[in-house]
């Protein structure tokens, strides 16, 4: 491993996505590595937005980045946004800094006219940069041939612009995705050009689905919103994040993001394209869930609920879940019976289920003060009487009272429930069980 412990000075790194559509979960990563490397020593985190392909902007675009990175916590220091002393932040609102640089590599014959256009003139040397993730790369001078710099409508090309920017941003690390290696040759060639020093350079390996393909919009959740909705913690996926072709100094898999930020090193970042694992994903989260205080998870699974209840329902009810779900939506499914009454599904019910329900509904009757001590007492004694099976007698309390198999634990949803509902429930079961029993 290399040893990169030392603070570096003046660190500058930024995330530069296009506002082309959602907040992508790729651009999440990235700007999370860019975010550990710049606090880590020191330095400053920014966000740019490269929206100089006009035709695929998209209104909203800007906002969803916003919104996304800052639902994560990854925090800009400078941005369109907010503004910086390196400004503008938006590739749109500098073409003539653009169109003077180029100019001038047209000026000193570095460049020239073309239809309109300006085309660099390609030195034809060979260029070399040591990676900070996978060490020397070179490319042979013929590979790289004359390129458009400046369209003929204005607009810079993302080569051109992406050059300009970092040096106008005085960035000093450029930590992006491994589909721009093959850019960074072109890029060097004009900073040559310019005279200026380039930047460090570290490609962060590719995300992949299951089978290894590159996560793409069409087949994989790749829009932060997604995980936002399905309930998914910011804290829980940032630390998913950070494990993707990265692993803990001492192998932890759960850790906050300032202990990302005080462990990170990029000579532990791996080339090979790490894995989306969506389980693993939802195993952290659950971690993160159980290390919720109950008021907090009850406050938040509150806000993923079909219907509005009351807090103090959510008080006793969420504690029953909180070690039985791994994302926020999930709590609806399990909790959802308390506020609707079920649709029975009579096949399920073991032989004995009509005489489950029917002596429940009446020793449960019997309770005078509905707690759940009582109620555990009542129903131990039924079964021992009638010389229940205890799991299938329960399995009929389950499914004649909430009609499904999995649920929370079904004494203390009894007591929530309340006596009256509890058997109006079992006799409803009894009678469909009956008339079922009967058409057979
Ligand atoms: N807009 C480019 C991207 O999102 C930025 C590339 C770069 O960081 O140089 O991939």
């Amino acid at each position: 491993m290399r040893k990169t412990g030392k603070s570096i000075k003046g660190v500058r790194t930024r995330v530069a996505p296009s506002p082309t559509g959602f907040a992508h979960v790729g651009t999440a990563y990235v700007a999370l590595f860019n975010y550990a490397f710049a606090k880590k020593h020191g330095g400053q985190f920014i966000l740019r937005l490269e929206d100089s392909d006009v035709k695929r902007n998209v209104p909203g675009a800007e906002e969803a980045i916003y919104k996304g990175l800052s639902w994560l916590g990854l925090s800009w220091d400078e941005g369109p946004d907010i503004g910086g002393s390196y400004g503008p932040y938006r590739e749109s609102e500098k073409l003539e800094i653009y169109q003077g640089q180029a100019k001038k590599l047209v000026g000193e014959g570095k460049a020239y006219e073309d239809n309109g256009a300006i085309r660099f003139k390609n030195p034809g040397e060979e260029v070399s940069w040591n990676d900070l993730i996978r060490g020397v790369i070179t490319f042979p001078g013929e590979e790289i041939t004359d390129f458009v710099i400046m369209k003929s409508d204005g607009y810079p090309t993302y080569n051109f612009a992406v050059v300009v920017d970092d040096i106008e941003m005085k960035i000093s690390h450029v930590i992006r995705g491994e589909e721009h290696i093959s850019n960074t040759p072109r890029q060097l060639a004009i900073y040559k050009a310019l005279g200026v020093v380039s930047p460090q350079f570290a490609h962060l390996p590719t995300l992949r689905n299951f089978e290894r393909k590159k996560l793409s919009k069409r087949r994989d959740p790749v829009d932060l919103r997604i995980y936002q909705k399905e309930g998914y913690l910011p804290e829980a996926l940032v630390n998913f994040l950070c494990l993707l072709g990265w692993s803990h100094p001492e192998e932890k898999e759960v850790f906050s993001l300032n202990e990302f930020v005080t462990s990170f090193d990029l000579g532990r970042v791996r080339k090979a394209g790490p894995i989306f694992d969506v389980k693993k994903l939802d195993w952290i989260n659950g971690v993160y869930i159980r290390n919720l205080d109950d008021n907090t998870l009850s406050d938040l699974v509150g806000k993923y609920l079909s219907v509005s209840v009351s807090e103090d329902f959510l008080r006793q009810v969420v504690p029953l879940i909180k070690e039985r779900i791994s994302k926020l939506s999930e709590a609806e499914n399990l909790l959802s019976f308390f506020w609707e009454r079920p649709s029975l599904q009579p096949e399920l019910f073991s032989p004995h289920g009509v005489s489950h329900v029917a002596s429940a509904a009446r020793a449960l009757g019997e309770i005078s003060d509905w707690i759940l001590e009582d109620v555990n007492n009542k129903l131990g004694e039924l079964i021992a009487e009638k010389k229940f099976k205890t799991g299938e007698f329960y399995m009929s309390l389950r499914l004649a009272l909430t009609g499904k198999r999995v649920t929370p634990p079904i004494n203390e949803s009894i007591v929530i429930l309340g006596q009256d509902e509890v058997i109006h429930r079992l006799e409803e079961a009894e009678k469909v069980l009956v008339e079922v029993g009967a058409r057979v």
